[in-house]
């Protein structure tokens, strides 16, 4: 875990979902390769013809941009014209958290905690619905009563228009705000230039331990 600029007050968390409330690296991984298997029957290609048309517009985009790696999403933009619209069905359709992920009590206990202390926002790069999914399987739905999705805000973090949203629910100022995720750049770039403070956690016991981190008072 690394701590970035935490305030002496907190008021409010927005947490990132993706590797930050479960670690399942086959069940991320498997987010884009269904998209493109699906893709691929959708379109009447094999696999291989997609993976192919993907990758050379990837290396061109790479090669003209700094060695940057696009999203997903915006490599169906490029490549074939593939509209975010259409991603976000596309995404609703391969993502498959109850093939992977189970309830995490511990998890649960934390958030439990922290949600008795401080308000608690999700913001994610899936669409909402995936993010609903994948809470009620990770047995913490009841504990984040409102979720920014891809859909919502229009863009993908670390665009700030899914930030904007999320201090807008909060409704405290956001020096007293700590965002927590597991890519510096994605999740918490923007909120420290913000104000805010950050955390990035590297694995589940960073997550579990964040009640006693913020604040020490009810350790379970
Ligand atoms: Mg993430």
């Amino acid at each position: 875990m690394v701590t970035y600029a935490l305030p002496q007050e907190i008021r409010g968390l927005v947490f990132d979902m993706d590797l930050t409330l479960y670690r399942n690296e086959a069940y991320y991984n498997s987010q884009v390769g269904n998209q493109v298997a699906l893709l691929a029957a959708d379109l009447g290609w094999t696999v291989d013809r997609l993976q192919g048309e993907l990758a050379q517009w990837e290396d061109n985009f790479r090669r003209e941009n700094g060695g940057r790696k696009p999203s997903f999403g915006n490599t169906l933009l490029g490549a074939l014209g593939y509209p975010i619209a259409r991603s976000v069905e596309l995404r609703r359709r391969a993502i498959r958290p109850e093939d992977y992920l189970d309830e995490d009590l511990r998890l649960r206990g934390a958030l439990k905690l922290l949600a008795s202390r401080f308000r608690l926002v999700l913001v994610t790069n899936n669409p909402s619905d995936v993010a609903v999914r994948t809470l009620a399987v990770l047995g913490v739905s009841d504990l984040f009563p409102r979720i920014i999705g891809l859909e919502e805000s229009g863009h993908s973090k670390p665009h700030p228009a899914a930030f904007d949203l999320a201090y807008q629910y909060l409704g405290v100022p956001p020096p007293t705000v700590v965002s927590v995720g597991d890519r510096f750049p994605v999740d918490l770039e923007v909120p420290l230039a913000r104000g805010s403070g950050g955390i990035l956690v590297e694995a589940m016991e960073d997550v579990y331990a964040l009640p006693e981190l913020l604040g020490g008072e009810g350790k379970s």
